[in-house]
Parts: structure tokens; C-alpha cells; sequence
């Protein structure tokens, strides 16, 4: 099946329509009709080449919620009709230890990526900014039916990357949580944390977004820009969850942290970050990392946030203002998550 979509011809260059190729719908498979498809931060790095050489083109989207259209023989869970989503990955070994887990982002084999990874028959990826997908049904979720499926579809990335960090460094009542960066991650970042009852400090660069963050589930807003914040601040977290698509000076969000005290890194810079070990040393603290999250977690954050009656704050456009919105991304200029409404490829 061939279908319209928008991709990157070479590293760098803007989108532009095209087609790809879907495979048939195997015994395993869920095809779905594409509605939305959210612009991840990690799309703009892969279109740019920030981490390093891979295939082109490429369609990027890796936040997908659409509706069955067509379901493989061997399909229980997902039936025509049903909204659907689909996020990072498409494929696993689901035998690794890690698979078995419910880590299939650290599936010893390596996850099938969404887009510009290798699938299982050897053919590239292609991901949502498309009308159409083929997907193995075990990496299609359930969407419940009380969010909207516009806000819903970042859910599947920035929602899920926030989310699992949240939950595995414990935030929740008595617990003191700073988001670092109000972008799509960050701003989803608030909006749990705020559900699961911890405290919530946004730092941001500047206070122009002060309000929003605000509204958004935060009782405390800071300026990085301000060295005052880093005086003020010291010693205060037990979490600092980092969602910075550029590097941070992890020796100064460090020194923010209690005793015991955790920064977790999930924005993907290209360029290494440096760290002093005496920051760690002090407070006995942790620096850490988190990828995504497995499929059964995938599933729990969109049942938390149909329950909590979270979405993201979305823009949604259409596909030709693709190139457009990737500018504004990475002027920071997002408020907070744009999606594409992929009807206007068809
Ligand atoms: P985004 O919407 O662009 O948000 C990033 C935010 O970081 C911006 O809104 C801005 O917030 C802040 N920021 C940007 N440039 C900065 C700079 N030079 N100095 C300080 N702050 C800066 O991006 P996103 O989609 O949320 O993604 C964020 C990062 O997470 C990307 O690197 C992405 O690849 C990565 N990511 C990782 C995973 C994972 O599994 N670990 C999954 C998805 C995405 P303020 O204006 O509030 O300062
Ligand atoms: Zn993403
Ligand atoms: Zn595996």
C-alpha cells in the first residue's frame, strides 16, 4: 500500500511531501488511519543528523494516535474502529529479559525504532507524519476514549518519557520535583508530576512563561537565566528531571539536590555532558538517565492521564507548516506540543 507523507530527503533539508510503502497487513499486524501526528524535539534532531548518520529519507513521528482500520488474523487486542496509538517503538525481540520486563526500549537486541530504524524484515522504518501505518499489535495502544485524540498523541512520546522517570525516582506527596524546560516533555512533565501530588518548580531560561507553568500544575517558577535561582535553590530537590534539548551545566542542576537527591537526563543532546564527581560525592546523588518506556507503562500513562484528565496543550497544523513548526521548536517557541493534523496529507 502506498501512502502520502511528509519526509526529510538528506540531513538538514526541509520536509516535503512524498509516498512510502506500507507492508501488508500480516497475522500480527493493526493497520491504522493516521489522525494526528505530534513534532518530538527527538524528530528535529534525527531530520538535522545532531545523532549521527542514519537512512534517508526519513518520515519522522513517533506520536501517533489514529483508528483501526485493518486487523491480521491472529489480532485479539485491537479491533476496526478503535482509536489507537503508537509511539517510539514498532518491534522488539520479546523473549530478552528486558522484553519480558516490559523493557522492550532496552530489548538486548536492540528496539525496532518508529522511524528510520530497522524492522524485523530488514526494511527502514518510516514513522506518522504519514496517513497510514502498519504496526505489530503488540506496540499499539489502547487510546481511552475520554481524551482527545489531538492531545492525547504526545502522550505516546513526551508523555511516556516523563512519566516513567516520575514513577521510578518516586514522585508523588511530599516530594519535591523540578522540571527542567518548559517544552512538550516539560510541560507534560508538570502536569504529572502535579497528578501523582508532588511538589512541582519549573526552571526555565526566562519567567515568560511564568503563568503557564503555573496553570499547568507548578507551585514554584524560576529563571535559569538568574544565578540567584541556583543560590536560592541549593540542596532543595529530590528530583530534577532534565528535559533540555541542549546541553545544561549538570554540576549547577546537581547542586540543587537534596540528600539522596536524583537529576534524571532525558533531553538527547548531541554533545557529551561534563560533570564534576564532587557533585555527586556531596548529598550522595545520583545522575541519571531514562529512555522512553516499555509498552505495558506506555498503556498505564494513558489510562493515568485519561484518568487525571490530562492532555498536552497542543497546536495542531497542517502538514505543510511542518518545517515552520520545527523553526519555532527550536527557538523554544512552542506552547507546547505541535501536531499534525495528518487529514490534510490525504
Ligand atoms: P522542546 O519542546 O523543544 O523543549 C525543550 C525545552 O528546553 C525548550 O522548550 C526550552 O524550555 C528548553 N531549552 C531549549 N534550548 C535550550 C537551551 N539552549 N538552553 C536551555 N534551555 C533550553 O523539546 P522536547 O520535544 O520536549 O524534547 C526535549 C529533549 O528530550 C530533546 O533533546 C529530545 O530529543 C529529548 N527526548 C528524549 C527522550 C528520551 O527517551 N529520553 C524522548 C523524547 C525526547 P524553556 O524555554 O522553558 O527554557
Ligand atoms: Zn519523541
Ligand atoms: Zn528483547
Amino acid at each position: 500500500m502506498r501512502v502520502n507523507a511528509y519526509a526529510a530527503p538528506a540531513a538538514g533539508r526541509p520536509l516535503a511531501p512524498t509516498t512510502v510503502e506500507r507492508r501488508d497487513v500480516g497475522p500480527d499486524d493493526v493497520l491504522i488511519e493516521i489522525e494526528y501526528a505530534g513534532i518530538c524535539h527527538s524528530d528535529i534532531h534525527t531530520v538535522n543528523g545532531d545523532w549521527g548518520p542514519q537512512p534517508f529519507p526519513v518520515v519522522p513521528g513517533h506520536e501517533i494516535v489514529g483508528v483501526v482500520a485493518e486487523v491480521g488474523a491472529g489480532v485479539t487486542t485491537h479491533r476496526v474502529g478503535d482509536r489507537v496509538g503508537v509511539g517510539c517503538m514498532v518491534g522488539s525481540c520479546r523473549r530478552c529479559a528486558n522484553c519480558r520486563n516490559g523493557d522492550e526500549q532496552y530489548c538486548v537486541e536492540g528496539m525496532v525504532a518508529t522511524y528510520a530504524g530497522t524492522d524485523r524484515d530488514g526494511t527502514t522504518t518510516q514513522g506518522g507524519y504519514s496517513t497510514h501505518v502498519v504496526v505489530d499489535a503488540h506496540f499499539v495502544l489502547a487510546v481511552p476514549d475520554t481524551l482527545d485524540p489531538a492531545a492525547a498523541a504526545p502522550l505516546l512520546c513526551a508523555g511516556i518519557t516523563t512519566y516513567a522517570p516520575l514513577r521510578r525516582w518516586g514522585a508523588g506527596p511530599g516530594r519535591r520535583v523540578a522540571v527542567v524546560g518548559l517544552g512538550g516533555l516539560g510541560h507534560l512533565a508538570v502536569k504529572i508530576a502535579a497528578a501523582m501530588g508532588a511538589e512541582v518548580t519549573v526552571l526555565s531560561q526566562s519567567l515568560k512563561k511564568q503563568e503557564d507553568g503555573l496553570r499547568l500544575g507548578a507551585q514554584h517558577y524560576h529563571a535559569t537565566s538568574d544565578p540567584d535561582t541556583f543560590t536560592q535553590l541549593a540542596g532543595t530537590f529530590d528530583l530534577v528531571l532534565n528535559t533540555v534539548s541542549a546541553p545544561i551545566d549538570v554540576d549547577a542542576y546537581l547542586s540543587l539536590l537534596a540528600v539522596d537527591g536524583a537529576l534524571v537526563n532525558v533531553g538527547a543532546p548531541a554533545e557529551p555532558l561534563a560533570v564534576d564527581v564532587f557533585s555527586l560525592l556531596t548529598n550522595r546523588r545520583t545522575f541519571a538517565g531514562s529512555m522512553i518506556g516499555g509498552i505495558a507503562e506506555t498503556q498505564e500513562v494513558l489510562d493515568f492521564c485519561a484518568e487525571h484528565g490530562i492532555g498536552a496543550d497542543v497546536e495542531v497544523i497542517a502538514a505543510d507548516r511542518v518545517n515552520d513548526a520545527y523553526e519555532r521548536v527550536l527557538a523554544s517557541d512552542v506552547r507546547y506540543r505541535f501536531v499534525i493534523d495528518t487529514a490534510t496529507l490525504r
